[in-house]
């Protein structure tokens, strides 16, 4: 649209492309408002449309990916979530343990995460874990324990969603939703929590590429739910010295193609605590809005994930070292 459009004009044009059974995805952004029309050859309705008053230009988007691209969202996504701004200048960190195990566990990790200066708190109560015989989670019981959490520290709080009949509970109790790497082509799943009003952290697949992920994201951005931020938590190579292969590049990559956050996963990307720190401050450096840290009071009684959780004091230490890498780049923590 043009930059002095009315609001009138963007409602008649929005009018226009749902009359023709197409949707309509408005992007309001400081530079201009640009209207998405998404549907099979969408294209093809250009002549309806280029006459309209306030119309300044009908743009093909060249790319697979569409809402969660640039083109239709010039500016940065940003989002305030829990009084926490998500997608802007500082950084934020999201900790806590792979799994909620018991009331204590989570309260004082809970505690210790926020005393070392984290602003989420993270852990699953519904785990996807790769056999079947493993520790699945603690399921409604541990939202209960998140919420408890919550109250106790202020700490807003993310854990996973796993099945499309569990969004309805994990949103009432969670302030951010994740789809794990498993189930980043579930895409039922991606489609339920696109209706929900609470934002979602979509973790890349493990061997999925980037125009993949974006493509997930699509489907939770194409049923409204715009408040999408991606995380990079390692992908499957031939290495086997670690875990996954932490894949930095795509923090730049999909900064210049989308506007959505992106939040770096050091834990699973590396699988090894001792590796964590400095993946952190990298993922940092290459320009992540977010990091996601796995903590936890005893790692080696950990019911998962324990080989790559941190004890308090190095989550302590770590904060310390992001600290500085972030004001060396130009950033802060949030
Ligand atoms: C997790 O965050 O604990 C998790 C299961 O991560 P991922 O889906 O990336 O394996
Ligand atoms: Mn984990």
């Amino acid at each position: 649209m043009n930059k002095a459009a009315t609001h009138e004009q963007v409602e008649r044009v929005v009018h226009q492309i749902e009359a023709l059974n197409f949707k309509a995805h408005l992007s309001e952004g400081e530079t201009a408002t640009v209207i998405g029309v998404i549907g099979p050859n969408a294209i093809e309705i250009k002549d309806s449309l280029v006459h309209l008053d306030g119309v300044a230009q009908i743009i093909p988007i060249t790319k697979p990916f569409k809402l969660s691209g640039r083109e239709w969202h010039p500016d940065d996504s940003v989002y305030k979530i829990g009084g926490v701004e998500i997608g802007g200048d500082s950084i934020f960190v999201i900790a806590g343990p792979c799994a909620v195990e018991s009331r204590e566990q989570l309260m004082s990790t809970a505690e210790a995460v926020k005393a070392s200066g984290a602003h989420f708190l993270r852990g699953g109560a519904f785990k996807p874990r790769t056999s079947p015989y493993t520790f699945q989670g603690m399921g409604l019981h541990g939202l209960k324990l998140l919420e408890e959490a919550r109250a106790a520290t202020g700490l807003p709080v993310i854990t996973e969603v796993m099945a499309p009949h569990d969004v309805e509970a994990v949103a009432a109790s969670a302030d951010i939703l994740q789809i794990g790497a498993r189930n980043m082509q579930n895409y039922n799943l991606l489609f339920e929590v696109g209706q929900v009003h609470k934002p979602v952290m979509l973790k890349r697949g493990l061997s999925a590429t980037i125009e993949e992920w974006l493509l997930a994201a699509e489907y939770i951005l194409s049923r409204g739910n715009y408040q999408v931020i991606l995380c990079e938590r390692g992908i499957r190579t031939f290495e086997t010295m670690t875990r996954n292969t932490l894949d930095l590049n795509a923090v730049p990559v999909v900064r210049e193609l989308s506007h959505l956050p992106i939040v770096v996963d050091p834990s699973h990307g590396t699988g090894s605590w001792r590796w964590v720190e400095a993946m952190a401050c990298a993922g940092v450096a290459a320009g992540a809005h977010g990091l996601m840290i796995e903590v936890h009071p005893n790692p080696a009684e950990a019911y998962s994930d324990g080989p790559q959780s941190l004890k308090f004091d190095n989550f302590a230490k770590l904060m310390g070292s992001v600290k500085k890498v972030s004001e060396a780049v130009g950033r802060s923590l949030a």
